[in-house]
């Protein structure tokens, strides 16, 4: 595909890192093998800017998947971490900053009753999955299609995100053991939940889910589905997992336990909490918890966890999320939002934009999006197109259509400007879309 715009330095360093990495990046998604084109290698980025290794500056959506809800290289963050690296980048001990950063945990979500750190999303789920299995004594899990939990063997049966992008229902290296005592379920479907739960009487360890999906592009629960999965859990002895790795303490102060007020008995956490560092933790149930070694006989552990320098950049960012903070995200969610629908009404392009507080995306479909089934069914040839036109003009969104955008406090009106003007020619570009040339 032919663009009219060039990377050639980024496409130099594409053809570098494809010599010595599968696919010349570190995730899939980063590839842009969804939309085409070469990937843009970042050098910096600076409150809600990125600049590329051609020198090109992007208003950035997605805020390296959510986790710089304070924008790029926020001076309090920067300063925490300086001052952090100062004394020392990993010790293999106990230090207070894991202390406080799961105080201040405890403290926001009031299901976490105790809390474990860990360095990635994936290890929080991973964990929160064995620990469920451990504390209940029963091997099986029920997962939702178009779900994504992380590369976890088990959760990579019929997930979302990049394996969505690359329509792969499965992935080889995964056994049929370890995808065996998975159950797929379709999102948004307490009828087939509660089937599971008949089909395997005292078999069902847990139900994992996300919060609010993101990973499909944003389907949120609808009303009362997330209750409905507490309650089926409860009544049959399954523990309830919320996987707020991309929504905590990014769609409240108390992630999407803070909007829908569903107690789970085990949350995952990541990207925001690390500020731009990894750092993920699970939690909840203190009786659950307490399985967990060494109180417990449940074995997790990690040589980096609870990393003094992640720990500081998660405690920086996580202490300047208050109230009018959020404010702040949503009303610049919002209004880029508005701007997206009115760019796409004008053109009459079919699109639907669908929210979970700050955290929304667009479907190229006319009508309601409700799980993966029905994101699939978008016409994802429109979105390409609109993609490049605003990578074009210097708006860099998620690169596939199966993904939710990020906003963040340091969007201010320069760059919602440049979005504003980057959009008539972006809608116009899917309007003109066609199937052959995607
Ligand atoms: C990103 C994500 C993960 C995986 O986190 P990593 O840090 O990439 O391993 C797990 N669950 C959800 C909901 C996510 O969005």
């Amino acid at each position: 595909m032919a663009y009219s715009y060039e990377a050639p330095v980024s496409q130099s360093l594409f053809d570098r890192a494809s010599l010595v990495t599968p696919g010349g990046v570190n995730s899939p998604v980063r590839a842009f093998r969804a939309v085409g084109g070469t990937p843009r290698f970042m050098v910096s980025g600076n409150g809600p800017y990125l600049t590329d290794a051609d020198g090109r500056e992007y208003v950035d959506l997605v805020c390296s998947w959510g986790p710089m809800i304070l924008g790029h290289s926020h001076p309090a963050v920067i300063e925490a971490v300086q001052s952090a690296v100062a004394r020392g980048t990993s010790f293999g001990t106990p230090g207070e900053g894991e202390v406080t950063l799961a105080e201040e945990i405890v403290d926001r979500i009031d299901p976490v009753e105790q809390v474990r750190l860990v360095s990635s999303g994936t290890e929080a789920t991973m964990s929160a999955i064995r620990l469920a299995r451990g504390f209940t004594g029963r091997t099986k899990i029920v997962k939702f299609a178009g779900c994504y939990h992380g590369h976890v063997d088990a959760l990579l049966a019929a997930a979302g995100s990049g394996v969505a992008t690359f329509a792969l229902p499965d992935t080889p290296g995964v056994t049929g053991a370890q995808a065996g005592d998975t159950i797929v379920l379709p999102y948004n479907d307490l009828a087939a939940v509660h089937e599971a739960f008949r089909a395997h009487p005292g078999e069902i360890a847990c139900v994992i889910t996300e919060a609010s999906p993101g990973n499909m592009g944003v389907v949120p629960p609808l009303p009362g589905f997330n209750e409905g999965l507490k309650a089926a859990c409860a009544n049959n002895g399954a523990l309830y997992i919320s996987d707020e790795v991309m929504t905590g303490f990014r769609t409240s102060k108390a992630g999407w336990y803070g909007v829908d007020g569903v107690v789970p008995d085990l949350m995952t956490f990541g990207k925001v909490m690390g500020g731009g560092f990894p750092a993920a933790a699970f939690g909840g149930r203190q009786d659950v918890m307490a399985h967990l070694a060494p109180a417990g006989p449940v074995y997790q552990a990690g040589t980096l966890s609870g990393n003094p320098i992640a720990t500081a950049a998660g405690l920086a960012q996580l202490r300047l999320l208050d109230d009018a903070a959020y404010e702040k995200v949503n009303a610049v969610s919002a209004e880029i939002q508005d701007l997206v629908i009115q760019a796409l009404s004008k053109e009459g392009v079919a699109h639907r934009l669908q929210t979970a507080s700050n955290m929304f995306s667009v479907f190229f479909t006319g009508s309601q999006v409700r799980n993966y089934e029905d994101a699939k069914k978008q016409e994802s040839f429109r979105f390409t197109a609109f993609f490049h036109s605003m990578l074009a003009q210097g708006v860099y969104l998620p690169p596939s259509a199966f993904e939710s955008w990020f906003v963040s406090t340091a969007h201010d009106d320069r760059a919602i400007e440049r979005i504003a003007a980057a959009l008539p020619a972006a809608a116009r570009a899917a309007a003109e879309a066609t199937e052959v040339s995607a």
